[in-house]
This record gives C-alpha cells, sequence and structure tokens, in this order.
C-alpha cells in the first residue's frame, strides 16, 4: 500500500479515494503543479492535505476565508494533524509561535491568507522553511470578472517566481473556461496538469415548482421534510430575508437573517451559529455562501430565482457536500421573471453586457420550465453530460404533463396586441375573461374581438401560459411601462399559424416531495441516533467546535446500521481513523452499550 492509500486510511478513516483524487494527489507528490476544478463537495480538501502530509515539510494552504480558518484547523488537529494558521485574528505573540513552529519543522499544513503570504516578510519566512506545496484554494477569486474577485490573488504568481521548485495546486468549484483560463493565465500555471471531475451532484434533488403563496409553501417544505435540519432560504433583497427570518421564528424555526448591510459582528455571529449549532436555517442574500464548508447542510430553497444557472448551481451545491441526500428547491413565478428583465435591462454597462446577462438568465428560465430531466439541463450547461435522467429530479419522480397551448398561446399574443402592447399581465388576462370594470370600459377594451375568448382558462391558467411565453422568449417586459407585454420577432409564426407550442402544465404548488421526513434511512434506530447526536454535541461544546468536525452525520449513521461493538470494529466505520478511535471510541461504544 502506497502512503497516500495509507493516509487516508489511518488519518482520514475513508476506504478509497474519488476519482480522481488519487491521480491528483500522486502528481502533487511527485512535485508536479495541478489545476483542480471539482463540484462543492467532490473532496477537494484532500487533494492538498494528504500530499502535505506524505511529502516533506509543511503545506501552505492559501485561503480568502479568514473567517473558516480556526475550523479548518480545529478539523485537521482532530485527526492528529499538526495543522495551524497565520492571519490578522492572531496578536503578535501568537503569530511568531505559529512562525516558530513552521521553522522548527512542527507544522504539517499552516493556513494562511493571500494579504499576509504576499508580505515581504512572510515570503522571507518561507524561504528558510521546509515547504512542501502550496495549496491556492478558491482560486477562481483571480478571476477579475467573477463576483469573488480579490485583488491578493493576483500577486499569487510571484510563488512560481519566488519558489519555483515547490509543487503548486490550485483549487475551484467554479466551472466554467474562462476562469480557467484566466486562473491558468494569472497563476502562472501553464504547465500544470488539469483535472476536471464531473460536475454531478447526484445526491442532491433539483426541484422547482410554480410560487403560488410563497410563506406557506416554504413552510409546508420545512414542516414535512426538514424541521430539524440546517439549511439556507435564499432570497433576492436584504428587506426580505429579515422579514422571512423573523416570520420563521415565529414559526418555531431557528432562523437567521444573513445580508451585506447588517453590521459585521452579526453577520459574524449568525455565520458562527450556523456553522456550531445544529438545525440553524440562515435566511440569506447571495452575499452568503462563499467558503460556507458546513457539510451537513440539508436544504437549500430559494424564494426568489437567480439570475444565472452559474448562480442556482453554485448556491445549491452548498447543499450536501458530505454526500447525504440533501434538497435543492425553488419556486418561481411570473413576477420573478418579470422583475429580473427589469432589473437587467435597467443596470449599468454596455448593450453586449445586457445583452450576455439576458442570455444567462434566459438559461435559468429554461432549466425552469423543461419538461424533461433538470439535472441532464443543468450539466449540459456545464458541458458535461448524464448517461439517462437522473432519478432524483422533480421532473424525473412526477414527469410534467403538457397540453397543446397552441390556441391560448394565440389569444394571449393576440390580446397583447390588440391592447396596443401597453398593459400589463392583470389587465390582459381580465380582457381575455371578459371582465366588467373601469379601466376595461376606460379603453373600451371590451369592444375587442379578443374581449371575453378565454373563458376556458382560469386565472392562474392564464398567468401560467404568459409566464411560459415570457419565458420562452415570444414576449418582452417594456420597461418605459412597469410590466407592460410586447411582442418578439419569434411569436410571427406562432401568430400565424405556423407553428404550435407544448406548454407546461403546472402543478399547482405542488413539489414532488421526499419520501422520509428527514434524511434518515428506514433502517436507523432514531433512538440510538439521537444518542449519538447527543455524545456528538457535548463533545463539540467541550472543545468549542462545530459538530462535524467530531464526527460527520454519515458516520453516525454507520454506527446506527452496523452498531460497533468493539474498538476494532468502531475502527472500520467511515471517518474513524487511528487518532478519532483513540479520543473518542470508547465515548462513542459507551453510548451503544448504553442504548442496547
Ligand atoms: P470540497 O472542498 O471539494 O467542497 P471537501 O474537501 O470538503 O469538498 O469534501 C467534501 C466531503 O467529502 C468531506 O466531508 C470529506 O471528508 C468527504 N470526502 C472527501 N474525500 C473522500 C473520500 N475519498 N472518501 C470519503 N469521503 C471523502
Ligand atoms: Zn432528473
Amino acid at each position: 500500500m502506497n502512503d497516500a492509500q495509507q493516509i487516508l486510511q489511518s488519518v482520514f478513516g475513508y476506504e478509497s479515494f474519488r476519482d480522481p483524487q488519487d491521480a491528483i494527489i500522486q502528481t502533487v507528490i511527485d512535485g508536479g503543479d495541478a489545476l483542480v476544478l471539482m463540484p462543492t463537495g467532490g473532496g477537494k480538501s484532500l487533494c492538498y492535505q494528504i500530499p502535505a502530509l506524505v511529502r516533506h515539510g509543511c503545506g501552505v494552504v492559501i485561503s480568502p476565508l479568514i473567517a473558516l480558518m480556526q475550523d479548518q484547523v480545529s478539523a485537521m488537529r482532530q485527526l492528529g494533524v499538526r495543522a495551524s494558521y497565520l492571519n490578522s485574528t492572531l496578536d503578535a505573540a501568537e503569530a511568531r509561535a505559529v512562525e516558530r513552529d513552521l521553522l522548527s519543522g512542527e507544522l504539517d499544513l499552516l493556513y494562511i491568507a493571500p494579504e499576509r503570504l504576499t508580505q515581504e516578510r512572510c515570503l522571507a519566512l518561507f524561504e528558510q522553511a521546509d515547504i512542501a506545496l502550496f495549496a491556492i484554494d478558491e482560486a477562481h477569486c483571480v478571476s477579475q470578472w467573477g463576483h469573488d474577485f480579490r485583488a491578493d490573488y493576483l500577486q499569487l504568481s510571484l510563488l512560481h517566481e519566488r519558489f519555483p521548485a515547490i509543487p503548486r495546486i490550485a483549487l475551484t468549484a467554479t466551472a466554467d473556461a474562462r476562469t480557467r483560463k484566466e486562473i491558468i493565465l494569472r497563476l502562472d500555471l501553464a504547465e500544470a496538469r488539469q483535472f476536471i471531475a464531473g460536475f454531478d451532484r447526484p445526491n442532491i434533488r433539483y426541484r422547482i415548482a410554480l410560487k403560488t403563496n410563497p410563506r406557506s409553501q416554504l413552510l409546508r417544505f420545512l414542516q414535512d421534510e426538514h424541521p430539524q435540519d440546517a439549511g439556507i432560504v435564499y432570497c433576492l433583497s436584504r428587506k426580505k430575508t429579515e422579514e422571512i427570518a423573523l416570520w420563521l421564528q415565529q414559526q418555531g424555526f431557528n432562523a437567521l437573517p444573513y445580508h451585506a448591510g447588517l453590521p459585521p459582528a452579526l453577520r459574524a455571529t449568525h455565520q458562527a451559529r450556523f456553522l456550531r449549532e445544529e438545525g440553524v436555517i440562515v435566511v440569506a442574500t447571495i452575499a452568503f455562501g462563499m467558503g460556507i464548508d458546513k457539510p451537513d447542510v440539508r436544504f437549500v430553497a430559494h424564494l426568489d430565482m437567480p439570475k444565472t444557472v452559474e448562480s442556482y448551481y453554485q448556491e445549491t451545491g452548498r447543499a450536501g457536500r458530505d454526500g447525504e441526500p440533501a434538497d435543492a428547491w425553488m419556486i418561481y413565478g411570473l413576477q420573478d421573471v418579470i422583475k429580473l428583465r427589469q432589473m437587467m435591462a435597467t443596470s449599468d454597462g454596455s448593450e453586449e453586457h445586457k445583452r450576455a446577462e439576458q442570455h444567462r438568465l434566459n438559461a435559468m428560465l429554461g432549466l425552469c420550465e423543461i419538461t424533461s430531466c433538470r439535472r441532464e439541463s443543468l450539466l449540459s450547461y456545464f458541458g458535461d453530460t448524464l448517461a439517462q435522467p437522473c432519478g432524483n429530479c422533480d421532473t424525473c419522480l412526477e414527469p410534467v404533463d403538457t397540453w397543446d397551448g397552441t390556441e391560448a398561446a394565440r389569444k394571449a399574443l393576440s390580446v397583447v396586441y390588440r391592447t396596443g402592447q401597453r398593459f400589463g399581465v392583470n389587465h390582459l388576462i381580465e380582457v381575455l375573461r371578459g371582465a366588467d370594470n373601469d379601466k376595461i370600459r376606460q379603453f373600451e377594451h371590451h369592444t375587442l374581438s379578443t374581449y371575453g375568448v378565454g373563458k376556458e382558462l382560469d386565472n392562474t391558467q392564464w398567468r401560467s401560459v404568459f409566464r411560459q411565453l415570457v419565458a420562452r422568449g415570444y414576449l418582452s417586459v417594456d420597461l418605459a411601462q412597469f410590466g407592460a407585454l410586447r411582442l418578439e420577432e419569434k411569436c410571427r409564426p406562432l401568430l400565424r399559424g405556423e407553428q404550435g407550442i407544448e406548454l407546461r402544465r403546472d402543478a399547482a404548488g405542488k413539489v414532488a416531495r421526499q419520501q422520509t421526513k428527514t434524511a434518515l434511512p428506514a433502517d436507523i434506530d432514531v433512538g440510538l441516533w439521537e444518542a449519538l447526536r447527543e455524545c456528538r454535541r457535548q463533545l463539540a461544546e467541550e472543545q468549542g467546535v462545530p459538530p462535524y468536525v467530531i464526527f460527520h452525520d454519515r458516520s453516525l449513521k454507520e454506527m446506527c446500521v452496523i452498531v460497533p461493538r468493539t474498538p476494532l470494529e468502531f475502527g472500520h466505520i467511515t471517518g474513524v481513523g487511528q487518532r478519532k478511535l483513540d479520543k473518542y471510541g470508547s465515548a462513542f461504544l459507551r453510548v451503544i452499550n448504553d442504548y442496547l
């Protein structure tokens, strides 16, 4: 057995590498550079942690996320790895102690912020030390186009100049080709081997449903499926995150708001509670996310539609990093489409930029409206393919009904035309349904040929027709007049009767449910599970670390199924390496024995 494999088992307590971890690790152990693109939860950390242990000297991990370093270091120390960090939260004496450990060869891993690393003093320190490798985490931060750009990351090319003999491994979960090119260029990684892992996250169940009554839909989802789970609820506006968090608290959930407008100290507290306590829900804008390294986020719920498929994938990707079942749940409706289209058209930026944004929004809408497998569509967006429909998204689990919407679409388009392309969807529906009100009389819309021709569909069904026509680009939203719908070139063949259209039949507010109430499989004894969780919680509290740093849920579940009775048996549980066996074996074995 080689060193890497041996460390995987004895330190981390894992059986085997995931593809392509072993190839990456071998490359770095052999002194080569690597660029790693792997989805969130794919297992990037092992790719530098193991080479750092195998190679001589200390592995230096550059990470933009100071707030998370402490937990990363705690998790490593739990495994018996000699880890520390250098960042602005340490005082001078503490920092000096870490530097001494580094120089005397007593560190396996050192986490450091980029702005510190690039100081001359620090570079000089590293030149005296024995460095095993440089790992550049969240490498997409070098990209000036992405929203995580960090100017300090641009300086990191100097690593190659100052330390040409030390292997570098850059890691990111951001998929697109442009970012990849930028990373290679700016970090001077032209010689690096590239490893691109598949982007599929099979344990995440994607579900997108029609927004009817957002609060009660969310409540039902949480009560039925995640009554005690940790999760993230994304909203578009800061105000809304606060309102929803407050409302969830009133419903008995442990919910906290998070957005860029909150005082930094409060933000930090909320993030820390999310990481350290169990079952906390964060209601957040997109400001919450990067590097939320929490493995047991059981759901990500979107109350508003993200602007791009990239954002959707990144945000939903925060669920289920531990590989256990997790939900990506979203509701969306016509208002989302109208709002986002308007935000885009009024944003600054060149026409070209706006066109690109519209294009990306269209892809997102396409994902919402498709009637085939969501995962297939998501992966194909990132240039990946799936051999067959996934069986773990709403459209696979409950195939969508479609109907021939040609007649309805034609009526909808013609009422837009006849009313002069100046009205919003509510009024248009009133005209179609032959309503009698002031506005209709004022504009004499009761005299139109389309007046009252749409009584066969109700209000909700008409909204569905209009939404799909907007989403698919037959209609656009006029900015000059709030929410007014206009015809697009694309609708001509449809209006002329040369083309038909299949529409999605919306299942009113229904979203395919998970079979089980919680993520617990049926063969697990809930009593034992709770007892083990309590043991984990106490240990975590004593040491001031998040519970998952002691053991992941997966390890606890395995304990429930295998029910180990001896240290030897306990050592075979996933995530139990030598150190954790020594440290926690007896406590958990006692819980198991007492329970039986
Ligand atoms: P990433 O940084 O890519 O988002 P992590 O490195 O945090 O992902 O790994 C995600 C989860 O998968 C962690 O809980 C980690 O311990 C686990 N993991 C990684 N590699 C393996 C493996 N070979 N076998 C079992 N679990 C693994
Ligand atoms: Zn599917």
